[in-house]
């Protein structure tokens, strides 16, 4: 079987994108993309994380193609495939539809450095515009707004984030969660005192670091 360890992953992953509250039914996707076998182990389309095994996760190019699996890859691949051709510090992604971060995305609102955590994301989580979302068109908006960044907020949809491995692209999606929350509450009841970029460049330099040696 091809990238039978990145199958497991993927498998491991999508279990937890349920128990931890990440994202609904059968929503949401996970891929990890092995660069020196240039191949994509990515989550199928619409089948339940608690039964999906490792034969179950699709193997595709970065075409698209599918290149194992006998199920439909994730309708979002372009997304994921393009994330790993334009970044070549990333090689793995993890899209969800956690409650407060695609509440954020439904205000169409970024998410500003309210908690030194944030820094994982590489700055401020920005916001891109509603699109359909199963085409390339998707997928360029969706490099255009991430850019330099680990985090992207999906407007009216859910959240994408990414890293060098699975671990990282997996935490940093449940901190933008956690900022997404912090932010969207403490915004309902004042003006949060938000992090000044000194305040975040120790932190910064820290997830750096972390994302050099993986
Ligand atoms: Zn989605």
């Amino acid at each position: 079987m091809l990238l039978q360890h990145e199958r497991e992953l993927v498998a491991d992953y999508g279990r937890k994108l349920i128990s931890d509250g990440l994202t609904v039914g059968t929503s949401g996707n996970i891929s990890i993309y092995n660069r020196e076998k240039d191949l994509i182990a990515i989550s199928p389309s619409g089948m339940d994380y608690f039964e999906i095994k490792p034969e179950n996760v699709v193997v595709i190019d970065i075409s698209g193609k599918v290149i194992e699996g006998s199920r439909k890859p994730s309708s979002e691949k372009d997304m994921h495939r393009l994330l790993y051709t334009y970044r070549k510090d990333v090689n793995a992604a993890v899209h969800t539809h956690s409650k407060f971060a695609t509440l954020m995305a439904c205000l169409n609102w970024s998410i500003e450095p309210i908690h030194p955590i944030l820094a994982c994301a590489g700055g401020n989580v920005r916001c891109a515009p509603y699109m359909i979302s199963h085409n390339e068109e998707f997928g360029k908006t969706v490099i255009k707004y991430i850019a330099d960044r680990y985090a992207v907020l999906l407007g009216n949809h859910g959240a994408l984030t990414c890293g060098p491995n699975i671990g990282y692209a997996y935490t940093t999606a449940l901190s933008v969660e956690f900022c997404a929350e912090l932010y969207y509450r403490a915004k309902a009841v004042a003006k949060p005192k938000l992090l000044t970029q000194a305040d975040m460049s120790d932190m910064m330099h820290r997830f750096q670091s972390i994302r050099e040696k993986q």
